[in-house]
């Protein structure tokens, strides 16, 4: 009985609706959390997994990749493709190509995880998130893509 004479002043009184504008009214003055995307980009997390990238030496622009297929193995969705050759006199193989299949990946991460090398990692995870394109074909990566980034499209209506 006293529960239904509540409900029953609650809803007369509309308490509901006077605690939701309340609600409104305490968050109005405070600084939007809104990012203008793409004006503005929210920054990502430090461990954020983004597309696959390789790596060259900073100083150098070496290749780092010792083509050693590891990467390749490691994926559960056999989503890596790469090979190279032994030039004469070179202690570590060129890599001739790298192909990713980024429509399928699930960025968990274990291609970037088992690369051997060091100090720089040949394949990271990085921070680029804007991967959509027209076409399926787009999604796979070749070499120079995996060095430079995806290139961005460009939404156009
Ligand atoms: S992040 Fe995972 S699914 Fe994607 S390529 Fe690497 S191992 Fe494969
Ligand atoms: S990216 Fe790393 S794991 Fe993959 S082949 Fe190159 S060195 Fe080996």
């Amino acid at each position: 009985m006293m529960q239904t004479l509540m409900t029953f002043f609650k809803t007369i009184f509309l308490v509901d609706l006077l605690k939701g504008l309340w609600l409104t009214l305490k968050y109005t003055p405070q600084p939007a959390f809104t990012f203008q995307y793409p004006a503005e980009r929210r920054p990502t997390a430090p461990r954020f997994r983004g597309v696959l990238r390789l790596q060259v030496e900073p100083g150098t622009g070496a290749q780092t990749c010792i083509v050693c297929d590891q990467c390749a193995k490691a994926c559960p969705d056999d989503l890596i493709a790469l090979g190279g050759h032994r030039e004469p006199g070179q202690k570590i193989k060129i890599l001739d190509y790298f192909d990713f299949n980024l429509s399928r990946c699930s960025f968990c991460g274990l291609c970037a995880e088992v690369c051997p090398t060091k100090p720089i990692k040949a394949l990271v995870m990085s921070e680029d998130y804007e991967l959509g394109s027209y076409s399926r074909d787009t999604q796979v990566m070749r070499v120079d893509q995996m060095y430079d980034g995806v290139a961005i499209e460009q939404y156009t209506r």
